[in-house]
């Protein structure tokens, strides 16, 4: 049984994190996507509600992936977890030298867990969380970046 943790802050889930999720699924049996808690950074939406999004949106494969809210640091929790590899998405370059720095990192911590990248289909190559969060700022149509249950939420949100 090959088990991936894919860690992130989903803040929220975009179709992006999505089509990752989707790509993981074809060569893992199991993915635990882990929901970040940043203490010192400020996320839009609580660790619960992020949880719940992802749940709603990945409700047709939940057979094969869980949603955990993370408690520790990442590489801890995916050895806890029974995971061999943590999933990450690279959109261009500009993710590269981040990304780099997070596996190496990751490495000197655990050298057992390796992480694995996927590069998502194209046209979400420009996608993330911050761009969906401005575009609600401003009342953008947010229909064409996340699901229509994330869109909700945004809305609500929007509405605080
Ligand atoms: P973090 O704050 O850890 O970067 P994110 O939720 O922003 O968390 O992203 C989690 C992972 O998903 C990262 O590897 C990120 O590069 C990837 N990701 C986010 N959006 C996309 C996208 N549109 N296409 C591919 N990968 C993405």
């Amino acid at each position: 049984m090959k088990v991936a943790v894919y860690p992130g802050s989903f803040d929220p889930i975009t179709f992006g994190h999505i089509d990752i999720a989707k790509r993981a699924l074809k060569v893992f049996d199991r993915l635990i996507i882990l929901i970040n808690v940043h203490p010192n950074k400020h996320a839009l939406f609580s660790a619960e509600v992020r949880k719940d999004m992802v749940e709603v949106t990945m409700k047709e494969y939940l057979n094969r992936i869980e949603v955990v809210i993370a408690n520790d640091l990442t590489v801890d929790e995916t050895r806890k977890l029974g995971a061999t590899h943590m999933v990450r998405g690279l959109r261009a370059v500009t993710d590269f030298e981040y990304e780099f720095q997070l596996t190496h990192a990751n490495r000197v911590l655990d050298s057992e867990i390796d992480s694995i990248y996927f590069m998502t289909d194209n046209k979400y190559s420009f996608l993330s969380s911050a761009l969906v969060k401005e575009i609600g700022l401003f009342k953008g149509d947010l229909e064409k970046f996340i699901p229509p249950y994330v869109v909700e939420k945004m809305k609500e949100k929007m509405k605080e």
